[in-house]
């Protein structure tokens, strides 16, 4: 029987750093995997369906949470998202851990099901940086930025439940302090 695997739940405020964050640690870590999320969100230019999300209407999801098909979801920045529960289910009974890049609260239901999943929370190195990373990235109009500015104060709220905190400063050493606690929590 393989040693079961475990969940690393990556949570912080839109703009902190998250998605560059996994995609460097699935290049350093290949044994880790992703959990694709759907969501009822548009596609951003650039994102493909079943690599970036699941993009489904808000009544496909509707239907897919009355199906019991998801391990968690919830409604963020005004869009619903959640996560497939056969594809964890199946990666953790093989031996292999699984990242879920997920909100604050899909995170703390997580943790209600999963109590051994590990929350890692990546904060901003302060308001004004995020607002010009969330800038800077360009994918949302001013509106959109605003909102997710905004609930970032919630959001940060929140990362005292977290296992972990960590300032993404240094991209390069958050994802190195990452590695280590996924090494570190694996042998537990
Ligand atoms: P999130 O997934 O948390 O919303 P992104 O990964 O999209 O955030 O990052 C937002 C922007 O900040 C991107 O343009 C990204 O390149 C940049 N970024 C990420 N980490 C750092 C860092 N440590 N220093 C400077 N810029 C960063
Ligand atoms: P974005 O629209 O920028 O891709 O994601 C917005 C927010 O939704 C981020 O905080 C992201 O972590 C969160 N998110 C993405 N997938 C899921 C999911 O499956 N469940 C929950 N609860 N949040 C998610």
């Amino acid at each position: 029987m393989p040693k079961k695997g475990k969940i690393f739940v990556i949570s912080g405020p839109s703009g902190a750093g998250k998605s560059t964050i996994v995609k460097e640690l699935l290049k350093l870590a290949p044994d880790l995997v992703l959990s694709i999320s759907a969501t009822s969100r548009k596609p951003r230019a650039g994102e493909v369906d079943g690599k970036d999300y699941f993009f489904l209407t808000r009544s496909e999801f509707e239907r897919k949470v009355k199906e019991n098909y998801f391990i968690e979801w919830a409604e963020v920045h005004g869009n619903l998202y959640g996560t497939p529960k056969d594809f964890v289910n199946e990666n953790l009974q093989n031996g292999r851990s699984v990242i879920l890049e997920i909100d604050v609260q899909g995170a703390l239901k997580v943790k209600e099901t999963f109590e051994d999943a590990v929350l890692i929370f990546i904060e901003p190195p302060d308001f004004e940086e995020l607002e010009r990373r969330l800038k800077s990235r360009s994918t949302d109009d001013e509106e959109t930025i605003n909102l997710r500015l905004q609930n970032a104060i919630y959001e940060m709220a929140l990362a005292k439940y977290y296992n972990y905190r960590i300032v993404n400063k240094d991209l390069k050493k958050t994802i190195e302090e990452i590695i280590k606690i996924i090494r570190e929590e694996e042998k537990k």
